[in-house]
């Protein structure tokens, strides 16, 4: 059953301490570009997966070949077993991983260390690699020790926040507002939540707003409710605090978005259904185009689908989700929603990457990325409901997006590869890995009459 399934990758486990550099010489490969990571603890909204969350290395690897034409053979998918709190999988005899609980604390920490040090060692300091699908503590603390070391990045956090933040900046062409004159509401503080949030606060600093104002129009609710300072129910972790207000406690969705009045809420807290009829329609009272983005995945997972955003809107809403809807026809006009997909991030921000030997990558670039995105959006998408490209022009969007990266790493110099080239454009597409079947037929050729 194995040996059919798709879960092909590199395990490495707990047990391998002491010998991550020789696990990864198993791997036949010398040059490897690009590695995405997971230990399964929090695969999409469904949780710990453990050693069965290599699914999402795999699939986000296959996007950087469809999308941005990265050489297959150069990518790594790799899964760190450390076990997984999932009962269920604990009882299935048929579980791939190790049959243990998780392994947290030091022993965890050493294990991640050795890894990012035999990846140098093994396949040199420009590999890029991805952390995906963490749990919420270490994904964030991963982030803040690796990211001034190694060439990496954490997709949940920031490719989320660049790809939500492509899409608000697209949003502002139908409402024409600036970014800093919206309220911003978001349900759920995690990490898909706080990076989005962090970057939409550079963005209005951007603006010229200062840090100051940008954070009183960014409002968070997490399982507790809102974000308040000394809030009874506590949970204020650090990455939360930035975001706590000076406010009265309140933690029903439906009374919080009637009392701050967002013109945008965004949900990521797997919490079917939280965007309720009622909380649509005060988004419809309040807002002439109110935007709402139910970014929670899979589908199952969605806050609110979107023919009810559409319907109980009068199809007056900007919505975009994380994972994909069919178009809606409201009163005779047809909407086609959005998909805030990282797809149309990762794989261009790691071309480039890869490309121009980028050694750090840093906030900027993924603001530069989220405007880049939004630039590519057309005047007929927006007119079609859509705050991102049709999906179906991904590759060309990747690339867009890879020669964007490279201009803003040359010109900052962030670039390690010289010489610079001069025509991007043609540099970038020229490297790309082909997807298509070279023919064995040729063109005139024709079958012959029997
Ligand atoms: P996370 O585990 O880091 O955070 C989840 C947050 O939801 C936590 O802050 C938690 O307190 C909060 N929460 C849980 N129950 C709640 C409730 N009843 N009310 C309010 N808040 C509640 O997860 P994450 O990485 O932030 O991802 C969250 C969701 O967003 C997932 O479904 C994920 O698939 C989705 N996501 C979508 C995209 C995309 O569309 N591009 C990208 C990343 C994540």
């Amino acid at each position: 059953m194995f040996q059919r399934s798709t879960e092909k990758g590199l395990y490495i486990t707990i047990n391998d301490l002491g010998h991550v550099y020789e696990i990864l010489c198993n791997w036949p490969e010398r040059k490897i570009s690009v590695i995405v990571v997971t230990d399964g603890e929090r695969i999409l909204g469904l949780g710990d997966l453990g050693a069965q969350g290599m699914g999402i290395p795999v699939g986000k690897l296959s996007l950087y070949t469809a999308c941005a034409g990265v050489d297959p053979q150069h990518c790594l998918p790799i899964v760190i077993d450390v076990g997984t709190d999932n009962e269920t999988l604990l009882k299935d005899p048929l579980y791939i991983g190790l049959p243990q609980k998780r392994t947290r604390g030091e022993k965890y920490d050493q294990l991640i260390e050795e890894f990012m040090q035999a990846v140098v060692k093994r396949f040199g300091q420009n590999t890029l690699i991805q952390f995906e699908d963490f749990g919420n503590s270490n994904a964030f603390r991963f982030l803040e020790k690796y990211r001034g070391q190694y060439c990496t990045f954490n997709d949940d956090i920031q490719g989320t926040a660049a790809v939500a933040v492509a899409g608000v900046l697209a949003s502002l062409k139908i409402t024409g507002k600036k970014l800093s004159e919206n309220i911003i509401l978001f349900q759920g503080a995690g990490e898909a939540s706080i990076g989005i949030a962090h970057l939409l606060m550079k963005a209005m600093k951007e603006e010229d707003s200062s840090e100051e104002e940008a954070l009183s129009k960014l409002w968070m609710v997490d399982s507790k409710g809102l974000l308040t300072q000394g809030r009874p129910s506590g949970g204020l972790t650090e990455h939360k605090m930035t975001f706590t207000k000076k406010y009265k406690h309140m933690s029903n969705l439906e009374e919080i978005v009637r009392e701050v009045k967002p013109s945008i809420i965004i949900g990521a807290a797997a919490v079917p259904g939280a965007f309720t009829e009622q909380i649509i329609k005060d988004m419809a009272s309040f807002n002439e185009r109110p935007v709402i983005f139910a970014l929670s995945n899979p589908t199952s997972k969605a806050e609110c689908t979107a023919e009810q955003a559409y319907t109980i809107t009068e199809g007056r809403c900007i919505f975009a989700s994380g994972s994909p809807f069919q178009p809606v026809t409201v009163n005779g006009k047809t909407h086609h929603p959005g998909q805030g997909n990282n797809a149309y991030i990762f794989p261009g921000v790691g071309l480039a990457a890869i490309l121009c030997g980028i050694r750090h990558i840093t906030e900027d670039v993924f603001l530069a990325t989220a405007k880049a995105l939004a630039n590519l959006v057309q005047q007929e998408d927006l007119d079609s409901g859509r705050v991102y490209p049709p999906l179906t022009k991904i590759r060309d969007v990747s690339a867009s997006i890879a020669v964007e990266i490279a201009k803003y790493a040359y010109k900052h110099n962030m670039a390690a590869h010289y010489p610079e080239p001069a025509d991007k454009d043609d540099f970038i597409r020229s490297q790309m890995y082909s997807t298509d079947y070279s023919s064995f037929v040729p063109d005139r050729w024709s079958w012959p009459k029997l």
